[in-house]
């Protein structure tokens, strides 16, 4: 089914990469840009006197070989290529938790930005705009660099996520709301449709003229941040942010796009090319390059079959739950700092006298996953019910 016959295909590079080594990754995007049109392309995207920013995945502070985050020699490359294009580039996100200068700096980021004089913002300072034309939401409070960027490049990785499913190029540029102000969203956009509507008018709004997405080391299971590194070697580049997340979706097991919430989201309003016959591919073949055996954080299928209609004592007993393995839980409290709901949901009591541990008031959840999304300890994973499972015919 095609969706638009007047959509011009959108052009996707799609690399094999091994290793992080910054002169292989260097050559490897050469090749990419060169897939796109060289130095004309480069030259269209990055006007001459332009301000470049990039936009790198530090959802929380982590070690530079983390998994979880946007790798260092990534950046370091993608910086070696634009330098020729841009005299003034810049970074900047807001994680989702945790001070973002001590994010840049654990991460290896702040080193390689001070080796090619790439300035760091915070996305502390944010700008109230309004969007009368928005899918969903008219009123926004987003960080003042990424909106008045002259050009913006997000520098996702792939990983598995609990509420969106997969997490690359339309996903990372929540980072562009500042701070705590993300949490605001969860509570305001409780299901995976209406959020996913939100990210498109983020996307919209904040404009994002390229994405390179790091698949070299991707994430599965438990993520985005408590799950397992899986070795990819891949790297996608392209305008269409869609387009990127529709391949890396392809890659990583989802055959049907539109089996992930935000890509459904994508094509029911035509916000970009989502389905394979939108999307040229050039580079590596998809079919050779998907994982193998990849293990997915979400199945794909009927993600919308819990009405926000029903009753909360149903939804209670179908809906998926944050669910404590308590030998991993380390008593911190972040799970219970980071829930958006007021009250909170979580309370941490004491066990035995020796150590705290969550526990959830499911009937006031919102299923915004953030707790598993933030435990610093991989101590929340999120299951279905035995009920669940039956009526979504899932095995997980
Ligand atoms: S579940 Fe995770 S975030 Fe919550 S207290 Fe335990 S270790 Fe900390
Ligand atoms: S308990 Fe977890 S999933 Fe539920 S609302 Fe709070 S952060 Fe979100």
């Amino acid at each position: 089914m095609i969706q638009n016959q007047n959509i011009q295909k959108e052009k996707v590079a799609l690399l094999r990469c091994s290793d992080y080594d910054v002169d292989l990754i260097e050559e490897k995007l050469r090749y990419g840009f060169e897939l796109l049109g060289g130095d004309t392309f480069l030259k269209r995207l990055i006007p001459r006197g332009s301000k470049v920013l990039l936009k790198p995945n530090m959802l929380s502070v982590e070690n530079r070989e983390s998994p979880v985050i946007t790798n260092y020699k990534v950046f370091e490359s993608v910086i070696r290529i634009l330098k020729d294009y841009s005299s003034e580039i810049s970074f900047g996100d807001s994680p989702g938790f945790g001070d973002s200068k001590r994010a840049a700096e654990k991460s290896g980021l702040m080193e390689v930005a001070n080796k090619y004089n790439v300035k760091f913002d915070e996305f502390k300072e944010s700008v109230h705009v309004k969007f009368e034309d928005s899918i969903l939401c008219k009123s926004w409070n987003v960080a003042k660099s990424a909106y008045e960027a002259d050009v913006l490049i997000t520098l996702p990785k792939l990983k598995t996520h609990a509420m969106a499913y997969f997490t690359a190029a339309i996903k990372n540029q929540f980072g562009c709301i500042p701070g705590t102000q993300k949490a605001t969203w969860h509570t305001r956009m409780p299901h995976a449709n209406n959020f996913c509507k939100m990210l498109l008018d983020l996307n919209t709004l904040v404009h994002t003229n390229f994405a390179i997405l790091d698949g070299i080391i991707a994430m599965e299971g438990n993520g985005p941040k408590n799950g397992s590194p899986k070795k990819m070697d891949t790297i996608i580049m392209g305008e269409s942010l869609s387009a990127v997340d529709s391949v890396a979706a392809r890659l990583i097991g989802y055959e049907d796009p539109l089996d992930t919430p935000i890509l459904k989201e994508v094509y029911d309003n035509k916000w970009g090319a989502v389905l394979p016959e939108e999307i040229e591919i050039l580079g590596e073949s998809l079919k050779q390059m998907k994982a193998k055996n990849f293990k997915l954080s979400r199945k794909g299928g009927n993600f919308y079959f819990i009405n926000p209609t029903v009753t909360n004592f149903l939804r209670d007993m179908i809906a998926p739950n944050p669910v404590l393995i308590k030998d991993k839980c380390v008593g911190c409290s972040r799970c219970e700092e980071v829930c958006p709901e007021n009250p909170k949901v979580i309370n941490m009591i004491d066990i035995n006298g020796k150590k705290k541990i969550p526990t959830w008031d499911m009937t006031r959840c919102i299923r915004c996953f953030c707790c598993q999304e933030l435990c610093p300890a991989g101590a929340i994973e999120i299951k279905y019910s035995t009920l669940g499972r039956i009526l979504r015919m899932d095995k997980r």
